[in-house]
């Protein structure tokens, strides 16, 4: 379905971004790919699904990295005419003990990296009359918890520039989405239990739970690729018409 289209995915050797970039492949899309770690495993993993495959190691602190990015996307595979803004990273510390090194690095990637990739990406989905930008938000896009004050704020605040961006595409076929996931088992959240089983003295298998069981009635993980599937959707015909949602998947999170 996507044959014929490239998208450029923030974050993508690790996660969520993997998932989202090996489903878009699955389904005809060119792939660039973005993020630290394992870059050869995550480039061979797409690679195998046979379409074409990019690589940019951009720092989504940087604007002038992003930038670059963008712009060899267009001259290494075209486009970008699907842009995920996904990278992302989490703190968790009391507003008054919260390092403001931490505080500048979670806006910067979470929140203003997204923005320098859309006013690169969206001049160019506007001139070809097509183009789909998909920010990974968060359940805390929408409510909040305790000590995640900086990444509440970036993710409430990628929720607005959803929205407005949105409608300043509306009429020329470029919507702007974002999802908004509960928990998702990747590096990311396996930290977060990690500490809460060195902090409460209890096994990872019951921090897990716990951690499950204080947001999320489903007591299940969201993975990558339902994700993916939905980021999928919102590429196909029947999304044309979907702008500036905020659209969580999260087992029920949001329905409390
Ligand atoms: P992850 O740690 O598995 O992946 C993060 C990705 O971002 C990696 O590829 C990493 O290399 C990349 N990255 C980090 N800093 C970067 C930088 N400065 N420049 C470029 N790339 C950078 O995390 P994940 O859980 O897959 O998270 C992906 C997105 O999903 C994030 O925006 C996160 O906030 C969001 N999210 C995750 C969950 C969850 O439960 N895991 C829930 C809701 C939202």
């Amino acid at each position: 379905m996507l044959q014929g289209k490239t998208a450029l995915v923030t974050g993508s050797t690790s996660g969520i971004g993997l998932g989202m970039a090996l489903t878009l492949a699955r389904h005809g899309a060119k792939v660039m790919l973005n993020g630290f770690g394992d870059v050869d495993g995550a480039v061979a993993q797409v690679k195998a699904l046979g379409g074409a495959v990019a690589y940019h190691g951009a720092d989504m602190r940087d604007p002038a990295q992003i930038e670059a990015m963008v712009r060899a996307c267009g001259e290494q595979l075209g486009g970008p005419d699907i842009l995920i803004n996904n990278a992302g990273i989490q703190h968790v510390a009391q507003v008054e003990d919260f390092p403001v090194e931490r505080w500048d690095a979670i806006i910067a990637i979470n929140l203003s990296s997204a923005f320098h990739a859309m006013r690169v990406a969206l001049p160019g989905m506007k001139a070809r009359g097509w183009g789909r930008v998909i920010n990974i938000a968060s359940a805390h896009g929408l409510v909040a918890s305790a000590g995640k004050s900086a990444y509440v704020a970036a993710k409430h605040g990628i929720v607005g520039l959803t929205k407005a961006a949105a409608l300043e595409c509306a009429t020329g076929g470029v919507t702007v989405n974002a999802i908004c996931p509960g928990w998702v088992l990747t590096p990311l959240v396996q930290k977060q239990i990690d500490d809460r089983a060195a902090a409460g003295g209890i096994s990872v298998e019951q921090a897990q739970r716990n951690l499950l069981a204080e947001k999320e009635p489903s007591l299940r993980f969201t993975t990558p690729e339902q994700l993916a599937e939905l980021a999928v959707f919102m590429c196909s015909p029947a999304g044309d018409n979907v702008l500036g949602v905020a659209w969580n998947m999260d087992g029920g999170w949001l329905a409390q």
